[in-house]
């Protein structure tokens, strides 16, 4: 079997297995951000709520509905954001914005991702590129402050 088509398998089995047993899903109570994205070319709706303290991003978590590849990112998403720093967060957050325009970066750098790199196969279709990266728009709008009524439509 090509590589290319091996790889592929093994990140729609990532993917599958984010969706159907999603991690950081709920909401946060005494959260200090909150933001809902949407991506109405496919019908996804993402809430996200997260908690910093001492510069840390202590929780993020999730809720939502739509398709499998917007639930599998947040999942995705929260739990690589899940423990660092803000300046991580930020670095990783444009990191995959970059990536999703098609910016190259290094293997090494790209490594820090984890699993989160199936996303960045999904990439390659371009219909679904929203749908891999509405969890974190809206990561980005909470880092940087964006107002909630934008999206990235
Ligand atoms: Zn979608």
């Amino acid at each position: 079997m090509p590589l290319n088509k091996k790889m592929r398998i093994i990140y729609r089995q990532v993917i599958l297995e984010q969706a159907a047993n999603p991690k950081n899903r709920g909401r946060i109570e005494d959260f200090d951000h909150e933001t809902t994205v949407y991506n109405p070319s496919c019908g996804d709706k993402i809430h996200l709520t997260m908690k910093i303290s001492n510069n840390k991003i202590e929780k993020i978590l999730f809720e939502g509905s739509g398709c499998t590849i917007s639930q599998a990112s947040a999942s995705l998403m929260t739990s690589l954001i899940t423990g660092k720093s803000i300046d991580e967060a930020v670095k990783i957050s444009k990191m995959f914005s970059d990536l999703a325009i098609g910016k190259k970066y290094p293997e090494e750098e790209i490594k820090k991702l984890g699993d989160a790199q199936v996303l960045i196969s999904i990439m390659e279709f371009p219909a679904r590129i929203k749908c891999a990266t509405l969890a974190w728009w809206g990561l980005d709008q909470m880092l940087f402050g964006r107002s909630e009524g934008e999206n990235n439509d």
